[in-house]
């Protein structure tokens, strides 16, 4: 099976996503929820699976047609039971978001096993185990879509205290590349998204224990200084990257991992 010839589809055809649907985990909030709105907006058919299931139900609530259930994405039954559900519910998987991942700090000399654990089995663990519950049907329908949050912090370390996050993230952009190898015959697609420091719940809740840590006023304007285009992100920039992804499009990109960073890297 090849990937389909799309030269002759209208732009109208390959920028909507009617008729799809998607699961994006952690899609409660911040950067999931941007991509839920994007993808709601372009037609699809989206589930939130998220741990809060009180955040996701709001989140659900707020777009057209969109549906929250709970997820515990380290849980790898649970992503089973969220992609058979789906695909009981519309008879069809074709995009899978793993965005549910936590960055908490702590020096590495004081690292826990616990703590090192805790992060790889959500951040690194819960990417595998989304993408096996994605990809069964998705193989057996010849398409769909696999997008895996990594982070800048996959290409290089960015700073103390996050060598756990670090480790995970170079692992979604290593694993990414293996998903694209092994379902590319099969029409999948796998790509993964890079964004810099974005503003979400979890950011901001992170951003006066780094800027007391800095010593600086604001941690979030700190950082921004350092790249090109002198701001940190907003969810939806990285939301409409990851809607291009998920569209025709991109049909014939797979494999890479997009960095969405105003250039930071570039540097
Ligand atoms: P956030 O903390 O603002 O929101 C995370 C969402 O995930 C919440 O709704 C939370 O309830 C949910 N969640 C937490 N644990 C879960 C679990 N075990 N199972 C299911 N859902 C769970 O997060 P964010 O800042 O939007 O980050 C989203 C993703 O983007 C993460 O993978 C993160 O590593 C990545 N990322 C974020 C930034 C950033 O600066 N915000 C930068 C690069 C990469």
């Amino acid at each position: 099976m090849s990937l389909p010839d799309l030269t002759e589809a209208s732009l109208a055809d390959l920028v909507s996503l009617e008729g799809r649907t998607a699961v994006i985990t952690g899609g409660a909030a911040g950067i999931g929820a941007a991509i839920a709105r994007r993808f709601d907006e372009a037609g699809a058919h989206v589930t939130i699976a998220d741990l809060d299931l009180a955040a996701a139900e709001k989140t659900a609530s707020e777009l057209s047609r969109a549906a929250a259930v709970h997820l515990d994405a380290s849980n790898s039954r649970q992503n089973i039971e969220v992609a058979e559900g789906v695909v009981e519910e519309h008879g069809r998987l074709d995009i899978w978001v793993n965005n549910a991942g936590i960055y908490p700090f702590v020096d590495l000399v004081d690292m826990t096993p616990e703590q090192w654990h805790t992060v790889i089995s959500l951040n690194l663990d819960g990417v595998f185990f989304g993408s096996r519950a994605a990809m069964r049907p998705m193989v057996a329908a010849g398409r769909g879509v696999i997008i895996n949050l990594a982070s800048t912090a996959a290409y290089g370390a960015e700073g103390g205290g996050i060598a756990h996050y670090t480790a995970s993230k170079h692992g979604v952009r290593g694993f990414t590349k293996a998903l694209a190898f092994e379902l590319g015959p099969s029409g999948v697609r796998a790509v993964a998204l890079a964004p810099t420091l974005v503003e979400t719940p979890g950011t901001l809740a992170d951003r006066d224990a780094i800027s007391a840590g800095m010593g600086v006023e604001n941690a979030h304007d700190a950082f921004a200084e350092q790249i090109p285009a002198r701001r940190i992100g907003y969810p939806d920039d990285v939301a409409r990257v990851a809607y291009f992804l998920a569209s025709d499009l991109a049909a014939f990109v797979s494999g890479d991992t997009i960095l969405v960073d105003g250039g930071l890297r570039s540097r």
